[in-house]
């Protein structure tokens, strides 16, 4: 009889999962807490890696269709000094392409994937307990009252997953990093330069008080900037957050960004919603599962933003784990276990990258910026041009 594997949030990482446990026999149930897909997010990027496993699930080509591919990035100073520009031809050196799009069309293609290779998913389903007694099935109680059983489960709930609570309550839970960052999506994009191909590359400055990054995508309403903000800023409170206005919102990104290089401000002023982020990390956790319960994405190892590898590195964790699932499913725990042997150094180096990334974003006094400014003009052209093959050309199989 197939195995019952109980999935635990219809994110990015659970649906992917689902499809490569459907390939491999399995029988699988996702649970969502929300009661339809997320209709929230702003832009995502998948590097090479993450494309990579979109392709062996099937996905590539809806995601190509929905996406635009990423040519490259600069960075400039506040002042619009370029200091470093580069192009990488990933088709070339990777086999294929990175791309950026809305979160949103990437959470539907994997949902529709999912259920399109035989899975089924529950909405309005948020997991509250989780009993596993040995010789009996998992059980998976839900906030609604009722309950399912599976042989295992895999939770990837997110950066604050409520499973890794559950088997886990001494775990570090996230902790605030101190910066916030904000983003949208402006109409303000030139519909020729996009329809040519132009303009596709991240556009980056690094200011005394924070960082700006934008970029043309598509997403469901058409072409569109997206654009992020990095700045320090304390922990906003829930309530007051929610209470901000859209102006209110703007007139704080104005107090940071306002004179920087155009179109920075014209992008914050054309925007019709802007949806607040404070960054969190989570520390490093003693295990990834207990027993027949296993985290996997942003659960078990949530990668700063900065990286730019969240969704990737949550892909990568899917078709590793039904690999390894499908070689051997009689020992779960001991599965799960390799699963963390396998993973856990990729991982963390990703997660030491995105620490580095997002040191550079916190203030400075106006002297410090100038000299990181001064060696950046100097090193980023020799470092950055440096290929990273080893984030970039890992593969699963
Ligand atoms: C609404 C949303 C918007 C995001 N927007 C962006 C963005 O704009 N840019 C970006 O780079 N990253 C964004 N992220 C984060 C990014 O998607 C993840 O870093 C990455 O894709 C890793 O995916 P994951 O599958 O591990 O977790 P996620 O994609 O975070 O998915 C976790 C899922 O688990 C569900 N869940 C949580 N608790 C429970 C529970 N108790 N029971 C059942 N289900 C539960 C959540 O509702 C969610 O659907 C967003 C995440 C979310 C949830």
């Amino acid at each position: 009889m197939a195995k019952r594997v109980a999935v635990v949030g219809g994110g990015i990482a659970g649906p992917v999962l689902a499809i490569f446990l459907r390939q491999a026999g399995f029988e699988v149930t996702v649970y969502e807490a929300l009661a339809m897909p997320s209709e929230q997010g702003g832009g995502i990027g998948l590097g090479c890696n993450g494309m990579r496993v979109l392709r062996a699930a099937g996905l590539e080509d809806a995601v190509r269709a929905a996406s635009v591919r990423q040519h490259g990035w600069s960075m400039q100073s506040q002042r619009g000094r370029r200091l470093v520009e580069v192009c990488v031809d990933e088709q070339a050196r990777y086999g294929i392409t990175s791309v950026l799009m809305a979160r949103t069309a990437l959470q539907a293609i994997c949902s529709q994937g999912m259920q399109f290779a035989g899975a089924s998913i529950r909405y309005a389903k948020r997991v509250t307990a989780i009993e596993d007694q040995e010789g009996q099935p998992v059980v998976l109680r839900f906030e609604d009252g009722s309950h399912a059983e599976a042989d295992m489960v895999v939770a990837a709930d997110g950066i604050r997953s409520s499973v890794r609570q559950l088997i886990m309550p001494d775990a570090p839970g996230p902790v605030y990093t101190g910066l916030i960052a904000p983003g949208g999506f402006s109409p303000c994009v030139s519909k020729e330069a996009f329809a040519a191909g132009a303009g596709k590359s991240i556009q980056m400055t690094l200011g005394q008080r924070g960082f700006f990054g934008m970029a043309d995508v598509l997403t469901p309403a058409g072409p569109r900037t997206m654009w992020w903000s990095t700045a320090e800023g304390p922990l906003p409170d829930r309530e007051a957050d929610r209470r901000l206005t859209l102006q209110d919102r703007k007139a704080a990104l104005l107090r940071i960004h306002g004179d920087w290089p155009q179109p920075i401000a014209q992008l914050i002023e054309s925007t019709e919603e802007i949806l607040p982020f404070a960054i969190h990390d989570v520390p490093s956790l003693p295990s990834w599962s207990k027993g027949r319960v296993l985290l996997i994405g942003d659960a078990a190892h949530a990668v700063a933003p900065h990286s730019g590898q969240g969704a990737s590195m949550a892909l990568e964790d899917a078709q590793m784990l039904a690999k390894l699932l499908r070689e051997n499913s009689d020992d779960v725990p001991a599965v799960f276990a390799r699963f963390e042997r396998e993973r856990r150094p990729r991982t963390d180096r990703v997660i030491a990258l995105g620490r580095q990334r997002g040191a550079q974003k916190h203030s400075r006094s106006l002297l410090a910026y100038w000299a990181r400014i001064s060696m950046m003009r100097l090193l980023l052209p020799i470092f950055a041009r440096r290929p990273e093959d080893w984030l970039f050309d890992y593969r699963v199989e």
